[in-house]
């Protein structure tokens, strides 16, 4: 079992210590695990509330929630301390690899995989959204090794068109659209795909109709913001705003809100630099990470080690979920500070495959040579 938040000390950590302890006066005998607390408090930075959360059900709200979602790059040496004492709470997942590997010692590990930004970078057009052949190469052993799902947005059949990896479990639509194993048969709709491996788990087909509607008339609505796309995620929809001039965004936010004023059942949230537009039942990223482990046989088991690893708003619910069974890890991909309830961080797509291709040498080492599998830094 692994706590949440938990503060290691790694040469990054340090040199951050260093430049805050250069720029605030700290208790002297404040000891390392303390002065970090000290130097958050000090700077009035809970790591909970580092950043103001910005929710709203106006379109201001949406507007300054895309932005927080979607910061621009750290240039003040204001926020350099700001990324510093981020960095304190939510250290690099490579910097604390080998802790990772020994708070897994003994449990089956369990990867979850956003897509969009986690394993291909973030794009102008979200169509073009590839990832590297070296990231496909690295995915497939992942998936060789351990239980491996992709938990995505998009649709099934797209981020299946993106990954191409038919050996993986695919959670799409924010887990509205799930490929894999089930036990539940009561509460999941089943049936083979075209390959008669998978089952299906579908809790919002009844939106169907309703989804398609509201595509024709946002397609419609704004075809007129110049840069503005909307994408059909099949069980939810996507109004990307990366292409849209930001003084077009409040505009194209109140065209969003006006047609979902007339779907009462359809609730929006934010993303980066998109508004996704889903049924109001209660389901998400989080649910589907809780109905994969089920799947798996890991309902009521401490014999589990998830990994989630995400990106963006959305993937906070799977976040909260680890943090809730105290499970796990949560890595949050960014290179820039972010309220998030995830341990750790990683900077990149390219920072996210350097993780997994650790992960993979591990397990073929540790197969060789069970005894030094666990190697502890200090
Ligand atoms: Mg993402």
């Amino acid at each position: 079992m692994t706590k949440q938040n938990n503060v290691v000390v790694t040469p990054e950590v340090k040199s951050c210590i260093n430049t805050l302890i250069s720029t605030v006066v700290l208790p002297s005998a404040a000891t390392a695990p303390e002065s970090m607390a000290v130097i958050g408090g000090f700077l009035g930075f809970s790591h909970n509330n580092f950043i103001k959360r910005l929710e709203g059900s106006n379109v201001n709200g949406w507007i300054d929630s895309m932005r927080a979602a979607s910061p621009t790059r750290v240039k003040s040496s204001e926020n350099y301390q700001e990324k510093c004492s981020w960095i304190l709470f939510h250290p690099s997942a490579l910097k604390v690899f080998d802790q990772i590997l020994f708070n897994s010692k003994g449990k089956q590990i369990v990867f979850f995989l956003d897509y969009d930004g986690t394993l291909s970078p973030i794009v102008a057009d979200p169509d073009k959204a590839f990832m590297t052949r070296k990231m496909r190469g690295t995915l497939k052993d992942v998936a060789r090794n351990f239980p491996t799902a992709i938990v995505t947005g998009r649709c099934r059949d797209k981020v299946f068109n993106f990954v191409k990896l038919a050996e993986l479990y695919y959670a799409a639509s924010h887990g509205m659209d799930i490929m894999g194993p089930t036990k539940n048969q009561t509460t999941a709709k089943s049936k083979s795909d075209s390959n008669n491996k998978a089952v299906l788990f579908q809790p919002a087909s009844q939106f169907l109709p309703m989804i398609d509607e509201v595509y024709k008339i946002l397609l419609e609505k704004t075809k007129s913001v110049p840069g503005a796309m909307v994408e059909n995620n099949k069980y939810c929809l996507s109004v990307h705003f990366r292409c849209v001039d930001e003084k077009s965004w409040a505009p194209l936010a109140e065209k969003v809100r006006l047609v979902l004023n007339e779907y009462p059942k359809l609730r929006l949230t934010q993303g980066r630099k998109v508004l996704e537009i889903r049924p109001t039942i209660k389901w998400d990223k989080g649910k589907a990470l809780e109905f994969l482990l089920e799947s798996l046989g890991y309902e009521n088991s401490n014999d589990v080690f998830p990994i989630y690893i995400g990106d963006d708003r959305t993937d906070e619910d799977a976040f909260k979920v680890l943090s809730r069974r105290g499970q796990g890890v949560g890595i949050l991909v960014s290179s820039v500070p972010k309220e998030t309830d995830a341990s750790y961080t990683l900077q990149d797509p390219s920072e996210v495959e350097n993780f997994l291709r650790r992960l993979v040498e591990w397990k073929r080492l540790s197969s060789v040579n069970p005894t030094s599998a666990y190697r502890v830094v200090d």
